[in-house]
């Protein structure tokens, strides 16, 4: 077997496998792609499982915000490998790492106020995380939103996340 060969089909395969729908508005490729990682030359493809953990936070939170508000979220991040953790700095426990039957993504869709979404995401739907990252009053586009889904059981925990002194400070987030 040409080996030249062979690894360019598992290349493709792979490939083929991230722009699989995970749901109706959802593919797995805006859920994995990072600029980074494909700088650092890192494999950020999730296994069989972080990809169910993954389909189950599409299903459950971001198409149903995709679908009420009827216009494209954009995913700046979703699933982190471990390797690609060390390298931004993020935490190895972070949720985006898409283990513990848990995954996580950060979003927003341009058009919408952010603490609008938000809210709309609080009032209507089950999360296990949701924070409310570096929104600044009277700013609607400024910062964006962190919300994590698990197959196993949800906080319904929502936070706001806010630079104070140069230190991010997070404060439950339950009013405005
Ligand atoms: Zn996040």
């Amino acid at each position: 077997m040409d080996q030249n060969r062979t690894s360019g089909r598992l290349y493709s395969q792979q490939r083929r496998k991230l722009f699989m729908k995970l749901t109706a508005n959802i593919t797995l490729d805006e859920l994995t792609k990072s600029q980074i990682a494909e700088r650092k030359g890192i494999n950020n493809n999730p296994s069989p499982e972080q990809i169910e953990n993954l389909k189950a936070l599409a299903v459950n939170i971001l198409q149903p915000i995709r679908s009420h508000f009827d216009k494209p979220l954009i995913i700046s991040s979703g699933f982190r490998c471990a390797q690609l953790c060390i390298e931004i700095g993020s935490s190895i426990n972070s949720q985006h790492v898409a283990d513990d039957e848990a995954a996580a993504a950060d979003f927003e869709i341009p058009s919408v106020d952010n603490r609008e979404l938000a809210k709309w995401i609080r009032a209507n739907l089950e999360v296990d995380q949701g924070i409310l990252e570096f929104y600044k009053d009277g700013e609607p586009s400024s910062g964006w939103i962190h919300c994590s889904y698990s197959r196993n059981s949800n906080r319904q925990q929502w936070l706001r996340a806010q630079r104070v002194d140069g230190k991010v400070q997070y404060t439950p987030w339950i009013g405005e």
